[in-house]
């Protein structure tokens, strides 16, 4: 049979069959793509039955306004700037058209491609908002149970933190109450995106009882599902520095996802200030000697005690930058230590019963031990 008899006689509709040579003139639509080979076929064989949609398009594309309504219906609560269109489609239905398409020299796109990009530009033109591969809302219709569902891309905001108590941990516990960090920004920005969760990834932590001060410690907060995301920061940041927290934020931003891998992978020194006490009063030589021995010196540290389970049991090769002697007060000093990024500052100073190599306490001769310790600077 000529070709062109056997295409006509699947009884597809125009725009179906047109989508066939989808990729041999792209200057036409589907549709017009259509016509111009039914003009032929009758120019040729005579007139031709065509159907006006088929059981490959369900006359899908005459539907796009309940499409429409339906989208815009499930949307309308959302802030939102630009999307993207998906959809599902009855895989049967799929599999017979890439069969014909296959008979033709597989030339064509598949109905699939044409609803996205069809309904993409239909609801722009209904909305005013902007198609985007990396969308803040991705629009999935589904054609078999016409049925709308929303994929919400989380909202990311960069800041710095700093904290001026010791008794709240960076993140949430697992079971989840008490006061963090996580929590106390978290809970203020899914008030004001209306989001569903949130989630904090830090660039670095401290421990619980450190203080992190001085220029502060990068961070991105993550919510899901916001409905809001035009937050006005500055209203953000002054509800959480106003509440009396300890926990104060600064300068905030709109982010991305790929920030959150940039600030964790981010390796900067960290200046400490640190309170020790020994038993005995303690000798400023010495002490002024040990802390010389540490400039530019590597240390070796094996996983500490207390954070074993959490890491992996493994030795760091740690360079410390400098000791200063700020204060010595009979059995207490104060100093400043100037660290290479992951340096384990508590065992630095005590020596983790031989974890860490030398130790402030194996080079000064006797057990130091850790009074306070806070975060004064991250040198970025
Ligand atoms: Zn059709």
């Amino acid at each position: 049979m000529n070709s062109l008899q056997d295409l006509f006689s699947h009884n597809l509709c125009i725009r179906c069959t047109g989508r066939i040579f989808a990729s041999v003139d792209t200057g036409l639509t589907d549709y017009e793509r259509g016509l111009k080979l039914a003009f032929t076929y009758k120019a040729f064989f005579g007139h031709v039955e065509i159907p006006e949609s088929c059981y490959i398009c369900k006359g899908i594309f005459k539907n796009l306004g309940m499409y429409l309504n339906m989208a815009v219906d499930a949307i309308s609560s959302m802030e939102y700037d630009t999307f993207l269109i998906g959809s599902k489609f009855d895989p049967d239905i799929l599999l017979e058209e890439q069969k014909i398409q296959n008979k033709y020299g597989n030339k064509g796109e598949s109905i699939k491609k044409e609803f996205n990009r069809e309904f993409g530009k239909y609801f722009s033109e209904h909305t005013g908002k902007e198609f985007s591969k990396n969308p803040d809302i991705l629009i999935e219709i589904n054609t078999i149970y016409d049925s709308v569902n929303l994929i919400v891309r989380p909202l990311y905001i960069y800041g710095t933190y700093t904290k001026k108590r010791r008794d709240i941990p960076q993140t949430r516990w697992i079971n989840g109450t008490g006061d963090s960090i996580e929590s106390l920004i978290g809970e203020v920005l899914l008030k004001y995106s209306a989001g569903k969760n949130y989630k904090l990834h830090g660039s670095g932590r401290e421990d619980v009882d450190v203080m992190m001060l001085g220029n502060g410690r990068e961070f991105v907060i993550e919510i899901d599902e916001p409905v809001y995301r035009n937050i006005n920061l500055n209203e953000f940041m002054d509800e959480v520095n106003g509440s009396g927290s300890g926990i104060l934020i600064s300068d905030l931003e709109f982010s991305d996802k790929d920030k959150i891998r940039e600030i964790k992978e981010a390796a900067y020194d960290k200046v400490y200030m640190a309170t020790l006490e020994s038993d005995e009063e303690i000798s400023r030589e010495k002490l002024e000697s040990t802390a010389m021995a540490f400039k530019n010196l590597v240390i070796s540290q094996r996983t500490p005690v207390r954070v074993i389970g959490n890491r992996a049991d493994l030795i760091r090769k740690k360079e410390i930058k400098y000791i200063n002697i700020e204060d010595i007060h009979d059995k207490e000093a104060t100093i400043k230590i100037c660290s290479q990024s992951g340096t384990y500052i508590k065992e630095l100073i005590n020596g983790d019963n031989g974890r860490t190599v030398p130790s402030m306490s194996s080079m000064y001769g006797r057990e130091l031990r850790v009074k306070s310790l806070d975060v004064i600077k991250i040198m970025r």
